[in-house]
């Protein structure tokens, strides 16, 4: 039997080839389509990145154990590096999932949309970057290589608006966590009532809320939440808890969205409202809901900040959704300058108009998001 530093050394020697096969397997990819080779260049690298700060951690580990001749310390430090390790595995196969769903038809456009969507806002809120969204079991934004993980179960164009969520975190990680940022604010407003990780989940739809106005709360409000679900989970605040954010972020958008569109964004968010609220009493939830004063006043200080942090990238005019909607129906293609917000509203509006539609509706959109 070896000593406890042997084994740890082992340990470590382990975890360095996994991650020495890992990133050799992230060399030259491609998914066939030319037009994404720098997205997925981009992605590599990102997670070459995150390879080596792995293998600099273990080196540093070993560094230190040699050093000191004491192991305690060192195998707590492991625990640490070895579940970091795994995550970065994690976003490898995600990596590997979006390249072989490739070939699939209809797949391939929908990642595609996705790119493109989260590449808008890159651009709109000055930070402009190539995004190859990546597939996993369940949505999340993965910070470590700044990617966009979309769900397996979920690849049809009416979740689309998860991605944008997934941008949110990804925005608020990257932007809004400076110690006077405006995640850190809005997490530290409300920190007597809510935990810092469902603090952050209304966070991402309030970022989301702003970015594609009533497009996500139809998502959400619509497909997504249960109107019954009044309990929070230890990730995420409740359904009913997470429409009263969306629901007044977007009354507050409606007040500063562009004169000539606003009668129409207003009695949206009305219906939107009227809906949920009816829905909610159907499902047996009645009541009012009991939410904190300060959460309200939080969510407000939240939007007047993001207008004033990002204000190229607030949806506040319904024009260019309405001519999409007008395309879909009439079998047009992507209006002039309508962006991916636009589409998704637009989408949303022929939805409305045409119920019985809806795959038809969400192929078309696809196919404007793709539209160069
Ligand atoms: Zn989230």
């Amino acid at each position: 039997m070896c000593n406890s530093g042997q084994m740890l050394r082992e340990h470590v020697a382990d975890l360095r080839r996994q991650l020495k096969g890992l990133g050799a397997r992230l060399s030259t990819r491609t998914d066939g389509d030319p037009l994404n080779a720098q997205r997925i260049s981009d992605a590599t690298q990102r997670l070459r990145n995150v390879c080596a700060i792995r293998e600099f951690e273990l080196t540093s580990l070993e560094t230190d154990l040699s050093r000191s001749g004491t192991v305690t310390d060192q195998w707590t430090r492991l625990v640490a590096i070895s579940q970091a390790c795994r995550a970065f595995a994690a976003d490898c196969l995600a990596l590997e999932q979006r390249l072989s769903l490739a070939a699939t038809p209809g797949v391939k456009d929908l990642c595609g949309a996705a790119d493109r969507i989260c590449e808008e806002f890159s651009n709109k809120i000055g930070q402009s970057r190539y995004h190859y969204a990546v597939v996993s079991e369940a949505e999340h934004f993965g910070a470590n290589a700044s990617a966009v993980h979309l769900s397996y179960a979920r690849l049809d164009p009416w979740h689309l608006s998860r991605a944008v969520h997934e941008f949110g975190h990804l925005w608020a990680e990257e932007f809004g966590s400076k110690p006077d940022g405006a995640q850190t604010n809005f997490t530290s407003a409300i920190e007597r009532s809510w935990e810092k990780a469902l603090a952050k989940e209304f966070f991402a739809d309030l970022v989301a809320t702003f970015l594609t106005g009533p497009a996500y709360a139809y998502s959400c409000l619509l497909l997504d939440f249960n109107p019954a679900d009044r309990v929070k989970s230890e990730t995420h605040p409740s359904a009913d808890e997470r429409a009263f954010a969306i629901l007044t972020a977007l009354d507050l958008l409606v007040s500063s969205s562009d004169e000539f569109t606003r009668p129409q964004m207003r009695v949206l968010a009305q219906q939107l409202r009227t809906f949920w609220n009816t829905a909610r009493t159907e499902a047996g939830a009645g009541g009012s809901l009991q939410i904190s004063i300060e959460l309200e006043s939080a969510i407000d200080i939240a939007i007047k900040r993001l207008a004033s942090d990002v204000p190229n990238a607030q949806y506040r005019d319904l024009s260019r959704a309405n001519a999409v909607a007008n395309n879909l129906a009439n079998g047009g293609g992507r209006p002039p300058d309508a962006s991916c917000a636009d589409i998704l509203n637009g989408a949303w509006l022929q939805r409305l108009n045409r119920p019985e539609e809806a795959v038809v509706i969400g192929k078309k959109a696809v196919s404007m998001f793709i539209t160069h």
